[in-house]
């Protein structure tokens, strides 16, 4: 059951209490009864704040949980040019400009007369790829 549920019960039955010591007449019982019923009365005001806590806290695991898949998701694929590749994006990208600050740097191709140093620059970086080894 419910915890909201179960307090509730406890105090319902600590009501009932009440209305049977207005009959008994003992001041002892009353108080102690008082407190009880005040007790529990915090203790839903008390779970009813936990309860808002934890669908907080679920929702931000659900939007981490989320975040994290998508990152996965766009994680580079190594190829054999030595370059990095992305999901459904076309061209090369700078493995530098990536490991070092998760920045997606497209390479630009270097015109053919130009190619001392290798076949894609990248504009963050300056490094070359597709040079001879
Ligand atoms: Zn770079």
């Amino acid at each position: 059951m419910d915890v909201m549920a179960l307090i509730q019960q406890a105090l319902d039955a600590s009501t009932k209490l009440r209305e049977l010591a207005k009959k008994v007449g003992d001041a002892e019982f009353k108080m102690l009864l008082a407190d009880l019923h005040s007790a529990l009365a915090d203790a839903k005001l008390e779970s009813g704040e936990l309860k808002m806590k934890l669908a907080a806290t679920q929702e931000q695991v659900l939007s981490l949980q989320q975040q994290l898949a998508q990152r996965e998701q766009s994680k580079p694929i190594y190829t054999d040019e030595g370059v990095y590749s992305f999901n459904g994006e076309n061209g090369r990208f700078c493995t530098g400009c990536w490991d070092l600050n998760q920045r997606k740097v497209r390479l630009a191709a270097i015109p053919e007369d130009f190619q001392f140093a290798g076949k894609w620059e990248c504009p963050g970086c300056n490094a070359h790829y597709g040079g001879e080894i």
